[in-house]
């Protein structure tokens, strides 16, 4: 009868106060469960039967507070590696979510961050090649910022820009190089090197090349049409190309070219991730 009777008024005057209950533990006034605990096999220590425990509501609120902290620890470095990541502010908008739907290669953009784990493993890379203004850019920037959320650190830049920074570059060109080659996905923009140099061949090859001994994937955008690709002017561009076609899977604007020609392994098995 006590009971009912402390328990009726206990729910009339609604008191969020922390209360004693009959097992001699504090408990939560508001989501009445336990905030103490008795330490085990009813030893004591310091004359102390019992310790703090967390109630219910506590923990949640916790749980909250770690999540918050998470995610703002989680969108932080997605800023920075943007920031790193990209050499042009654009960039940050050419994303899945403006995607305006038009462009017929856009699933696999979507594919290809969907199996990035596979790709990463199998070393599995995109060569987007067709004309002027078919959105291969976007596309691989789309790429990009989606890996980026998901904290890959992603690299999208140009030759023009490579070669600038090698020219800068005061540590010399072996650190330009191996920092690219950190980069779990490079992307290069923008590929063609009709007007290029010995000497910057020389340097786009090296890259290419190390890049290719790094055993990580590229993707590469070219205004450059597959033909010009498999059958190049001279020795210099042909290995460059070479090196490409053994890293990339050729993606035309109109579809996926895969050449029953070009049989290679890397090839079979991009067929059967991207579809
Ligand atoms: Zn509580």
């Amino acid at each position: 009868m006590e009971k009912i009777f402390e328990q009726s008024v206990s729910s009339i005057s609604e008191s969020t106060e922390d209360y004693y209950n009959e097992d001699s533990l504090l408990y939560c006034g508001k989501c009445h469960t336990p905030r103490e605990a008795f330490f085990a096999k009813g030893i004591a220590l310091m004359g102390k039967k019992k310790h703090p425990i967390e109630c219910s509501c506590q923990c949640i609120e916790r749980t909250k507070q770690e999540a918050l902290i998470n995610q703002q620890k989680h969108n932080h470095l997605v800023r920075r590696l943007k920031a790193e990541g990209f050499s042009d502010p654009a960039m940050l908008n050419w994303t899945f979510e403006n995607d305006n739907g038009r462009s017929p290669q856009m699933h696999h953009a979507h594919r290809y961050v969907e199996q990035w784990q596979t790709m990463s493993a199998e070393n599995l890379g995109l060569l987007l090649w067709g004309g002027v203004g078919t959105g291969k850019t976007f596309l691989a920037g789309c790429i990009a910022n989606a890996l980026m959320e998901q904290e890959v650190p992603v690299r999208m830049t140009n030759f023009a820009r490579i070669l600038n920074e090698l020219n800068r570059s005061f540590s010399g060109r072996n650190e330009v190089v191996d920092k690219l080659c950190r980069y779990p996905l490079l992307i290069i923009d923008d590929f063609g090197m009709e007007r290029g140099t010995e000497y910057a061949l020389e340097q786009i090859y090296s890259i290419v090349d190390s890049r290719y001994r790094s055993q990580k994937p590229l993707i590469v955008t070219t205004n450059l049409t597959l033909d010009e690709i498999r059958h190049p002017q001279d020795t210099a561009h042909a290995r460059i190309y070479d090196r490409l076609l053994e890293m990339c899977i050729p993606v035309s604007c109109i579809g996926v070219s895969f050449r029953k020609e070009n049989a290679q392994e890397k090839l079979k098995r991009m067929k059967l991730l991207i579809g």
